[in-house]
């Protein structure tokens, strides 16, 4: 059995997998390979699939799975799995740290003294301590984010159709319940056709006057024209995102927007994430082999 580590895993890992038969990281050898290990970067798609004639398996270390055709997979008996539970603390600890850096400019205090400057006088912060934050998505990773966040004294509330109650956030029927009362907006959404864009014109509208969003979900779920547009004009005060329409983006007007943190989807990057990711695809094909 060949299995092909096509994206970035723990270094430890195909070492670790070498019981269960030949580990390879050679993208050119996907003809051949019974199982395949990705992350974000591979897209498995119908074309990819039809070019695995002995593919069963594919293991996405990570949650999202938009990157796979789950359907062609389905069809042509592919099972598909993700290691979802794994990356839920890594993502939320970079949320809380996006959200900790933009209003006590972290960033631009660093890059200024680096400068020669002393932005002492012009870098006035505010705190997180009694406002609000608002989890569009209070799955996995949101919930861990909202315990966090009560534990810097933030009231914690959140819109998931899906969820009807939750030990950390008081849970709002409508989107707009958010929106409106938000200091903080978090999202934790999954890209699916409800999502997409689901930050746009019409919703920021409805956003409090300078709220700052922190995205650790997914790129597509805004419209960057519009969430720059309203950094332009001090809508929002803050934009922090680890997520892109692309990863690297090829052309964002968020980059050239005021107050925005950018990170290069690193969320799921923590050496203990990448161990655990490496603690369930073992498990997986363990499981696998015994069947
Ligand atoms: P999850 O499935 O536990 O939670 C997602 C939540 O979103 C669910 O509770 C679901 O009910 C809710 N949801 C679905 N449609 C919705 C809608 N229309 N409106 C409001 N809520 C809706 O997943 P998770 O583990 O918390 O991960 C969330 C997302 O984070 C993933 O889908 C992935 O896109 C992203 N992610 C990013 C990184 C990163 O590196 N930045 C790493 C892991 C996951």
């Amino acid at each position: 059995m060949l299995i092909l580590l096509s994206d970035a895993f723990d270094p430890g890992l195909p070492g670790q997998l070498a019981k269960y038969g030949e580990v390879t990281e050679d993208k050119g050898r996907l003809a051949e390979a019974e199982i395949v290990l990705i992350r974000s970067k591979t897209k498995v798609t119908k074309e990819y699939i039809d070019g695995a004639p002995k593919l069963k398996m594919v293991i996405r270390g990570g949650v999202g799975l938009d990157n796979v055709d789950r359907d062609y997979a389905k069809q042509k008996n592919i099972i598909v799995h993700n290691t979802a539970a794994a990356s839920s603390i890594a993502v939320a600890e970079l949320a809380l740290a996006m959200m900790i850096a933009l209003p006590n400019h972290i960033v631009t205090g660093d890059t200024s003294m680096k400068q020669g400057q002393w932005l002492k006088k012009e870098l006035k912060r505010t705190e997180l301590y009694q406002k609000t934050l608002g989890i569009l998505g209070m799955g996995r990773i949101g919930s861990e984010i909202g315990k966090r966040a009560k534990a810097f004294g933030m009231k914690v509330v959140a819109y998931d159709p899906f969820v009807e109650t939750s030990s950390v956030a008081e849970m709002k029927k409508n989107l707009k319940d958010v929106l409106s009362q938000s200091d903080y907006i978090s999202l934790n959404l999954p890209l699916t056709d409800d999502t997409k864009g689901m930050i746009n014109k019409e919703t920021l509208v409805l956003c409090k006057n300078g709220a700052r969003i922190v995205n650790t979900g997914r790129g597509k779920c805004v419209i960057e024209e519009d969430v720059a547009e309203a950094l332009r004009s001090g809508k929002l005060a803050g934009y922090a995102s680890d997520v892109w329409y692309s990863d690297p983006p090829e052309k964002t007007p968020l980059l050239d927007a005021p107050n925005v943190l950018a990170m290069p989807h690193i969320g799921a990057s923590t050496k203990e994430n990448l161990l655990r990711i490496g603690e369930i695809v073992d498990q997986l094909i363990g499981d696998y082999v015994k069947k």
